[in-house]
């Protein structure tokens, strides 16, 4: 049974969430605050963990880079709630590793459909267990590992999904705003120039195999593998 971990301070809301979770048909646990949350976490790792930003003890982003130091086998999926108009824990959020994100107040749908949406693509990763490789770059999607000519480089979620968007399409010009949409999974909310930093961040961990990735002047990049054996 997929189990999820809600860790909310509000009891009310924690609740009605854990209520709708069940309905759904998933195991859930509460952690009213970010020790409890990693403590129970360590114990038996959950398959989802619903992580509010604003705790009473530790910083949510913290819990979430905890979370997400965990080895592979043990490191759950995470959607981070954050208050409106938060914009920059959002986007710490994801830079740290989020897989999605909701904003308070949602509603109980919306949840449902991240949190399914969210375990779909872990499945799906797993399941594809997909090698996808150009010049001395190998991403493997199901262990979510990147190595160059053989050598493991370590990558955020997000520079992940980036480098693995681009493997999936060669010779295809992304625009930043469709990398914003696909890597992202959010529209016209973050400025494009978040592509240009991350897509720089991501060069720099791949070195010289980095040459691939090509910028397209004024629109976005590609992935070239012409030339390439
Ligand atoms: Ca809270």
């Amino acid at each position: 049974m997929t189990r999820i971990l809600i860790v909310e301070d509000e009891q009310d809301l924690a609740g009605l969430v854990e209520y709708n979770l069940r309905l759904a048909g998933f195991e859930t646990e509460h952690a009213p605050t970010g020790a409890a949350a990693l403590a129970r976490a360590r114990a038996n790792p959950p398959d989802l963990v619903l992580l509010d930003l604003m705790l009473p003890d530790l910083a949510g982003t913290d819990v979430l880079r905890m979370l997400k130091a965990e080895p592979p086998g043990r490191r759950p999926a995470v959607v981070v709630v954050t208050a409106k108009g938060q914009e920059a824990d959002r986007v710490a959020g994801l830079e740290l590793g989020a897989d999605d994100y909701v904003v308070k107040p949602f509603s109980v749908r919306e949840l449902l459909l991240r949190v399914k949406a969210v375990l779909r693509r872990g499945i799906e990763d797993e399941e594809a267990g997909g090698l996808l490789t150009a010049g001395d770059i190998l991403l493997d999607t199901g262990k979510h590992e990147v190595r160059v000519k053989g050598e493991p480089v370590v990558l955020t979620a997000l520079e992940f999904r980036l480098l693995r968007t681009l493997l999936e399409r060669p010779e295809r010009v992304q625009t930043r705003e469709v990398l914003l949409s696909d890597v992202w999974g959010i529209q016209a909310e973050i400025h494009t120039r978040t592509v240009d930093t991350h897509i720089k961040r991501l060069r720099e961990k791949l070195g010289p195999a980095s040459d691939i990735i090509e910028t397209v002047r004024g629109v976005g990049y590609k992935l070239a593998v012409r030339g390439q054996d």
